[in-house]
C-alpha cells in the first residue's frame, strides 16, 4: 500500500482551475521533490495531501484511508502528517521547547514530561540543543525553520510535507536547513518537498515531479527529470532555474 495515493485530483478557486487532474503516489520511505514554476499548483497539491484545501474532485488516500470521505476522521489522519511552511509559523509567545511540546500534549495527549523529552531529542536532532529556552524572535530564520522541523517531528509523523522550506531564508542559512532535511531523508523519513533547490532535489530525491499549469508534466528519478528532461516545458523551466 502506498503511504499517499492521489487520484484524479481537481481543485479550483472560483473559476481558477488550479489542479487539473493529478494522479500521484508517495511510497513509504520515499523522498519526492516537486518542482515547477510559480503558480503551477505545487502548494495547493501539498495542502490537499492533508486536506488544508478541499478538492472539488478526486480522492486522497493516506495509508489506504480516503481522507476526502466525509466520514473520515480527518484529525486522526492529520496526526500522521507533519508540515513545514516557508514562513515557519512558530508560536511567537512560546519558547522553542514549548513550540515543540504544545501539540504533543493537546493533540496526542502526552504527559508534559514525556513531551519535553521527545521535544529535546528532536531539537538535538536539528542541532538546537542550546536554544530550547529561547523565543522565536531571538532566532535566525534558519534556526526558526529547524525548530519548525523539530516541532513537526515531535508528533512522530509518517510523512513530512515541506513547502519551500528554504525560500524565505538568507542564502547563508539555507545550508543548515538542507543538511537537517538530508539527514531526515537518510533516516528513512517519507518526505514530499516542494523546492527550488535543484542540487538538493538531485542529490536527495528518489523521484522528482515537475508540475506546470496544474498537471504533472513529467516525473521520474532526478537524473532523468533534471538531468535529461523529455518534455519541452520541463526543459524551459530548468533552463531558467539552473
Ligand atoms: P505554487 O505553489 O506552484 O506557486 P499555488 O498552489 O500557490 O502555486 O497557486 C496556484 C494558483 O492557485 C495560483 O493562481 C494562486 O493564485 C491560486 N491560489 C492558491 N491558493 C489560493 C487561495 N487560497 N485562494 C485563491 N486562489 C488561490
Ligand atoms: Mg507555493
Amino acid at each position: 500500500m502506498s503511504l499517499v495515493e492521489i487520484k484524479d485530483l481537481h481543485k479550483s478557486f472560483g473559476d481558477n482551475h488550479v489542479l487539473r487532474g493529478i494522479d500521484f503516489t508517495v511510497e513509504q520511505g520515499e523522498v519526492v521533490c516537486v518542482i515547477g514554476p510559480s503558480g503551477s499548483g505545487k502548494s495547493t497539491l501539498l495542502r490537499c495531501v492533508n486536506l488544508l484545501e478541499q478538492p472539488q474532485q478526486g480522492q486522497v488516500f493516506v495509508r489506504g484511508e480516503d481522507i476526502t470521505d466525509p466520514d473520515c476522521h480527518l484529525d486522526d489522519a492529520r496526526k500522521h502528517i507533519g508540515m513545514v511552511f516557508q514562513q515557519f509559523n512558530l508560536f511567537p509567545h512560546l519558547s522553542v521547547l514549548q513550540n515543540c511540546t504544545v501539540a504533543q500534549v493537546t493533540v496526542l495527549k502526552r504527559k508534559p514530561a514525556e513531551a519535553n523529552e521527545i521535544a529535546r531529542a528532536n531539537l538535538e536532532r536539528v542541532g538546537l540543543t542550546e536554544k530550547v529556552d529561547a523565543y522565536p524572535a531571538q532566532l535566525s530564520g534558519g534556526q526558526m525553520q529547524r525548530v519548525a522541523i523539530a516541532r513537526a517531528l515531535s508528533m512522530d509523523p509518517a510523512l513530512m510535507l515541506f513547502d519551500e522550506p528554504t525560500s524565505a531564508l538568507d542564502p547563508e542559512l539555507v545550508g543548515d536547513v538542507l543538511t537537517v532535511m538530508r539527514k531526515l531523508a537518510l533516516d528513512g523519513m517519507t518526505m514530499l518537498v516542494v523546492t527550488h533547490e535543484m542540487a538538493f532535489a538531485r542529490e536527495v530525491a528518489d523521484r522528482v515531479v515537475f508540475m506546470d499549469g496544474g498537471v504533472i508534466v513529467e516525473q521520474g528519478p532526478p537524473e532523468e527529470v533534471i538531468g535529461n528532461p523529455q518534455q519541452e516545458r520541463t526543459k524551459t523551466f530548468l533552463r531558467r532555474v539552473l
